[in-house]
């Protein structure tokens, strides 16, 4: 059945947040027992980026040369998620303001929800399941899937019409954080709605032009979709 309206989330500073170092770790210890390197995130601007971007960025600062990074990644990219799995805590307490009764309104609605993010896929399902909020997302776009955010919110899209839940025509939001968000939202011809609950505040988003600002998702009414 088509859906009203398609709805993507970040999830890193838009759904959860503050969700604690597990994930970090996960890439730094996948890169160590991969490859021997031993890397940190501490340098790396990880704020909108993708998991594959952090790694690479982690192992160029570590000495590593491309064509090494390359051939290391997929070892690297599964290594990541099977730690995660382990290690992710309960992520209850750390749902962002509003997000709750929002995705339950979405629901009622009809809406068709998912998943636009910079997270590798296995690590992003298992933070929205820990956090209690998995039941509600019918798809999901990750960084395992594609080489920027802006292509990650196409393919999004373009499984929604391929399993009928949207045509071209279904109005399209994607909810984030970052620059990154907006910018991937307006690459699709997607309404942009900008968060302030990650590491950007309300007018550091302001520059980027969002369609929507707001402080946290307990300001949005769904009569704005
Ligand atoms: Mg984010």
């Amino acid at each position: 059945m088509t859906g009203s309206i398609l709805v993507l989330f970040d999830i890193d500073g838009t759904l959860l947040r503050r969700a604690g170092p597990a994930h970090g770790q996960a890439l730094e210890d996948a890169v160590r027992l991969e490859t021997g390197v031993r890397v940190s995130m501490e340098n790396v601007p990880v704020y909108g980026m993708l998991d594959r971007d952090i790694i690479t960025q982690m192992m160029r600062e570590a000495g590593q040369r491309p064509a090494a990074i390359r051939a290391a990644m997929p070892g690297i990219v599964a290594r990541a998620q099977r730690l995660y799995q382990r290690r992710c805590p309960d992520l209850r307490q750390r749902v962002c303001p509003g997000v709750r009764p929002l995705l339950r309104k979405l629901g009622q609605r009809q809406a068709t929800v998912g998943l636009v993010t910079g997270n590798l896929s296995a690590i992003g399902w298992r933070k929205v399941q820990q956090a209690g909020l998995g039941h509600h997302f019918h798809l999901g776009a990750f960084a395992d899937m594609g080489s920027t955010r802006g292509i990650l919110a196409g393919l999004a899209a373009r499984e929604a019409r391929r399993a009928g839940w949207a045509t071209r025509q279904t109005p399209t939001y994607l909810i984030g954080d970052t620059a990154n968000d907006i910018a991937a939202a307006k690459q699709n011809g997607m309404v942009s709605i900008a968060v302030a609950t990650g590491h950007y505040s309300v007018d550091e988003l302001a520059v980027h032009a969002p369609d929507i600002l707001l402080e946290d998702l307990r300001q949005l009414k769904l009569e704005q979709l």
